[in-house]
């Protein structure tokens, strides 16, 4: 979701917290597709058919190919909604996250937004 759908639907501080639990699901992914990557790995040197490691090499490369995936999702998820964290304190007021979009119609993670509390304008780009 972009930041102006975010805020446009659910407001800022929750586009960013939903964005931390999207971003920290993906770690988790990441956890059980750690695990499951030692347990195939482990698993290899037991098998001793063809069939048995083609399907434990299919396990390893499905494992890693998730764990890559959710560790690059993660990153980027938390390190854009930290990004935009750092710029949604009002530079009027210092008021945190309390902003709504200029334009309404705005679209990405680029947007004009205004302070709810002293109406002051500035850009947040991410
Ligand atoms: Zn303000």
């Amino acid at each position: 979701m972009t930041l102006a759908e975010g805020i446009r639907r659910r407001g800022f501080r929750k586009w960013y917290e939903r964005e931390l639990l999207i971003g920290h699901s993906h770690l988790a992914l990441l956890l059980f597709c750690a695990l499951g990557l030692m347990m195939a790995l482990e698993a290899a040197f037991r098998f001793r058919t063809l069939t048995d490691q083609l399907i434990d090499g299919v396990a390893v490369l499905v494992c890693a190919g998730a764990g890559l995936w959710a560790l690059r999702r993660y990153l980027f998820l938390l390190m854009r909604a930290e990004s935009l964290a750092h710029q949604a304190d009002c530079p009027g007021c210092g008021a945190y996250g309390r902003l709504e979009l200029v334009d309404p119609a705005a679209a990405g993670d680029a947007v004009a937004v205004r302070c709810k509390r002293c109406a002051h304008e500035w850009r947040i780009e991410g």
